[in-house]
């Protein structure tokens, strides 16, 4: 059996954003026009097709990274009238669950970074933005909410520029901000798009209204300035004065380039509450996102051994995946969410585990559509999926060839910063206590367990109270177990979270180096320190020595 899409049809996404920016409402919005859901739930009703767990739709916050199939055919661009799949990664937007923004930024090859029209750049999404950069991710940026009072697009443009300090590069330019949001201008094209109705139609092909004529063309200048320092053919039509002679495909070819190689960004905009824009976005990710075949050989090292390996995107040569996700399922087990980087995997091969030794045999293998599963027999490289019976993975872990070893990089873990105490109500709980948390743990590595030598206490630490509230809500739900919960009973830590939390607002107010800064507390069984990590060097979960002094 061959492949099902030819690589360069793919796009592996992610879809990031600040909390409330309208991840989640977009991503409905993408699988709606990719045809896969028919009537798209509200998040205000707290009925989203792509949020999994129970306490997400009570939060309205999404915290899983589930990966969807969608497929969609362009209509204009490199990929017009021709499928590509999109497999869509959510990644979470709440700073508690950095690690799995992290994890999922790993195994996509590019992403839509999404902003609310009426705040531009907001703090979190320029933590999310630094680690995308840390990934290499190329993106393309949506300003979303233009309906909305307030709304400002190149006020949002030129906070990409001035906060996360890229080159965005308008792509289109609004007709109407606000409540007179009702079309847009393709710079690409020059023609007017016009919203019509509520059902996401427009009409395409409309001559530009006068009032914006001057406007647009500035855009139109800037977009072509930006495409010649990507291409050749762009730069001598432009230093030659030859204007017109430059064609969509020219400024197509130079933004997909520049995108890629990650010197520009383009930017779109549109309404997803109102289904304005989505289609457009859809074609620019085809258009401007890479393909797996657009990105280099993975790296890896032999295990046991100091050699390091590049596994070329290829479906010949020996299998090797990442696990990149662990989810349960009622109807179906243990899941767990592959990246393919290369070779073909069938269901019933037996792959070998680095990192534990062990060889598992590979049971399953789906993807996952929005509203059902596809059952299939073998995946290719580039492919994310769902695998069954694998035991004994975890969040990172390599799966590959046992005759070829390999390990590929793995994810940064950060350091836990949050501690809870946790107690069975009864002894005869503890048991299913420690086993609730024991799973828990294996499918989530910024979750750390342990008892205080001290005092006794089973201690959890995460990345952040919602991350501990949300550990302890599924201890609930799925595995039974009501926990008591409290703060752990050593003072110290009392003591330097306080002198922490101070420090941090006082790096916040003078508006210090990296702004956005992570507490980090070493909570070991005697207080070994704690300070501040800046969102830049997170990675190592160092304390910067200067600071060591203040906080000791
Ligand atoms: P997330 O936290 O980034 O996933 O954001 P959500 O998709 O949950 O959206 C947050 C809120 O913004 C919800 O109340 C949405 O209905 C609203 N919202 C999302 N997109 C738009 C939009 O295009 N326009 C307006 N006015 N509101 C939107």
């Amino acid at each position: 059996m061959s492949r099902h899409t030819r690589i360069e049809r793919y796009r592996n996404i992610g879809i990031m954003a600040h909390i409330d920016a309208g991840k989640t409402t977009l991503t409905e919005r993408v699988l709606f026009f990719t045809g896969r859901i028919h009537s798209v739930g509200e998040v205000h009703d707290g009925a989203t097709e792509m949020d999994w767990l129970p306490q997400e739709r009570q939060r309205g916050i999404t915290i899983t990274s589930a990966a969807t199939t969608a497929f969609w055919q362009p209509r204009q661009g490199m990929g017009a009238g021709v499928p590509h799949r999109i497999n869509v990664l959510d990644t979470p937007g709440h700073v508690d669950f950095t690690i799995e923004v992290e994890r999922s930024l790993r195994v996509l090859d590019g992403a839509v970074a999404v902003f609310d029209a009426s705040q531009g750049v907001e703090p979190q999404s320029e933590a999310v933005w630094r680690q995308a950069d840390r990934y290499n991710v190329p993106r393309i940026a949506f300003i979303n909410k233009m309906d909305k009072v307030g709304a400002d697009f190149a006020m949002s443009v030129a906070s990409i520029q001035a906060r996360l300090g890229a080159r965005p590069v308008a792509v289109q330019w609004p007709l109407g901000e606000g409540s007179a949001f009702r079309g847009l201008v393709d710079l690409v094209r020059m023609r007017a798009v016009m919203f019509d109705g509520e059902d996401g139609s427009f009409v395409d092909g409309q001559a530009l209204p006068e009032a914006v004529r001057a406007e647009v063309e500035a855009q139109r200048l800037r977009l072509i300035e930006a495409c010649a320092d990507e291409d050749a053919t762009v730069l001598e039509k432009f230093v030659d004065g030859r204007l017109e002679d430059i064609t969509a495909e020219d400024l197509e070819r130079a933004l997909r380039s520049g995108a890629l190689a990650r010197t520009l960004v383009p930017v779109l905009c549109g309404s997803a509450f109102k289904k304005k824009g989505v289609q457009m976005l859809l074609d620019a990710i085809v258009n401007y996102l890479p393909a797996p075949s657009d990105m280099p050989a993975v790296e890896g090292f032999v295990p046991g051994k100091e050699a390091r390996v590049s596994r070329p995107v290829s479906d010949s040569g020996p299998p090797c995946a990442l696990a990149f996700k662990l989810m349960s399922d009622k109807a179906v087990g243990g899941i767990v969410f592959l990246r393919v980087y290369s070779g073909t995997l069938r269901a019933g091969t037996v792959l070998l585990n680095p990192a534990t030794g062990r060889r598992e045999r590979v049971g399953r293998l789906m993807f996952m559509h929005a509203n059902r599963r596809e059952e299939v027999a073998e995946v290719h490289a580039g492919d994310i999926c769902a695998a069954l019976g694998l035991k004994g993975v975890r969040t990172g872990d390599t799966l590959c060839d046992p005759a070829e070893p390999v390990v590929l990089e793995s994810l940064g873990v950060m350091e836990p910063v949050v501690q809870l105490a946790v107690e069975a109500r009864s002894p005869a709980e503890l048991t299913k206590l420690e086993d609730g948390l024991h799973r828990l743990a294996a499918e989530d590595p910024s979750l750390r367990v342990g008892v205080d030598p001290e005092s006794g206490q089973v201690l959890l630490s995460g990345m952040g109270e919602l991350h501990l509230e949300v550990v302890v809500d599924r201890l609930r739900t799925e595995h039974g177990v009501e926990a008591r919960v409290g703060q752990p009973k050593v003072a110290w830590r009392d003591t330097l979270r306080r002198q922490v939390r101070q420090e941090y607002r006082h790096v916040r107010q003078s508006g210090g180096p990296g702004q956005y800064a992570y507490v980090v507390l070493d909570v070991g069984p005697a207080p070994r320190g704690a300070g501040l990590v800046f969102t830049d060097d997170t990675r190592g979960g160092t304390i910067p020595k200067e600071l060591v002094p203040a906080i000791e």
